[in-house]
């Protein structure tokens, strides 16, 4: 069979070695004859391996002990809800930074809580999508947060910059680049992503938020998204999804090995620099990102010629290269290229690049 390499934006792949370890395990997990899916999630041999995953957790983005890790359900799109519930308190408006359609979305579901103050940080730059720099931000005096979104997974823009706005509570949807580098957390009052990318399976959200942000939640707050019940819960005021939790716990091990954030980092870098490179090189593919907004998770990129997408993905498919069509809001391909994907795999892209462009440019 050819080896594939996914490049799904989400569900994306997981490690390899992370699955072969969890298949390995999966009908007798730690000798007790049943998997770790069939156990209660109050069970010493569940509670230690949540415990030991949120540790790893910590230790790989170097969490200060005045923050709390939330394992919740309901995906990033809960959080668009929870954020304002629990962060608002007698405010009528937070500010929102529009950079692209995920923060954008953020939006929609905020109105139904504020009256939110929009930023429309999109901008152009040389003719290409970028983001204008956070000092130019407009950010207005009565807004309880300011919430932006660090990697648009659709729109392959990213925000490099980290915050600095004194005592605003800086609120960062991280879905699509969680773990990819380092970050300063000490900067936001909360972070939160869906697990379905760098994490772990669809099913999980982790949050982390500053200790002192909890129990202002609106009386209305569902408990489910409460960030105070659900901290002193252990995020475990209903049934977590303890599958997604174990293999999340599972991946932060693998990451570990590779060095933690720092040096996937580099290898991120690498990956990103090779992908870019190859389009940079050509006028057969385009990306039109500015380049201090491109992103290293999620590389969108045109052929030159449409017509001859259909036939790109066929044959990329055939060649093992899968899940390269872009989003339909932007079109053409799209590759993401998260921690798990290997070199190899953006090195097989490329050459298949090199490749089609020789045969059909
Ligand atoms: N934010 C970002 C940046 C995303 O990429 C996604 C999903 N692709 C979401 C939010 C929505 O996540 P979910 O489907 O987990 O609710």
């Amino acid at each position: 069979m050819t080896q594939v390499f996914n490049f799904s934006s989400g569900p994306a792949m997981l490690p390899v070695e992370v699955l072969r370890r969890a298949e390995q395990e999966l009908r007798n997990w730690q000798g007790l004859g049943t998997s770790v899916m069939e156990i209660s999630h109050r069970s010493k041999e569940f509670i230690q391996v949540a415990e030991e995953a949120e540790k790893d957790f910590r230790d790989l983005l170097k969490i200060p002990s005045n923050y709390k890790v939330l394992f919740c359900h309901g995906g990033a799109r809960a959080q668009f809800a929870a954020v304002p519930l629990n962060l608002l308190g007698l405010a009528k408006t937070a500010d929102y930074v529009d950079g692209g359609y995920w923060a954008q979305s953020a939006v929609k579901e905020a109105v139904k809580y504020c009256a939110p103050n929009v930023i429309d940080a999109k901008t152009t730059i040389d003719g290409l999508r970028g983001v204008t720099s956070m000092n130019r931000w407009q950010l207005s005096d009565d807004a309880a947060y300011v919430h932006y979104c660090p990697n648009e997974t659709i729109d392959g823009i990213a925000i490099h910059e980290e915050p600095d706005f004194g005592e605003k509570v800086v609120v960062a949807d991280f879905s699509s680049s969680i773990l990819s580098h380092p970050i300063d957390v000490e900067r936001y009052g909360v972070i939160y992503a869906g697990a379905q990318k760098n994490i772990g399976p669809a099913g999980l959200t982790l949050v982390i938020v500053r200790e002192d942000l909890l129990g202002k939640a609106r009386q209305e707050t569902p408990s489910i998204l409460d960030y105070r019940v659900l901290a002193e819960n252990d995020s475990m005021f209903n049934t977590p999804p303890t599958f997604a939790w174990y293999l999340s716990g599972l991946v932060f091990k693998w990451l570990k090995e590779q060095g933690g954030v720092g040096e996937i980092d580099k290898h991120n870098q690498q990956k990103s620099d090779l992908l870019y490179g190859i389009i940079d090189n050509s006028d057969f593919y385009r990306n039109d990102v500015a380049v201090a907004n491109r992103s290293r998770m999620n590389v969108p990129f045109q052929l030159a010629d449409a017509s001859l997408d259909k036939l790109f993905l066929e044959e990329s498919f055939a060649a093992g290269l899968h899940a390269l069509k872009g989003h339909r809001v932007v079109g053409g391909m799209r590759a993401s290229i998260y921690n798990a994907m290997p070199l190899e795999g953006v090195q097989a892209l490329t050459d298949f690049m090199a490749d089609f462009e020789r045969r059909r440019g």
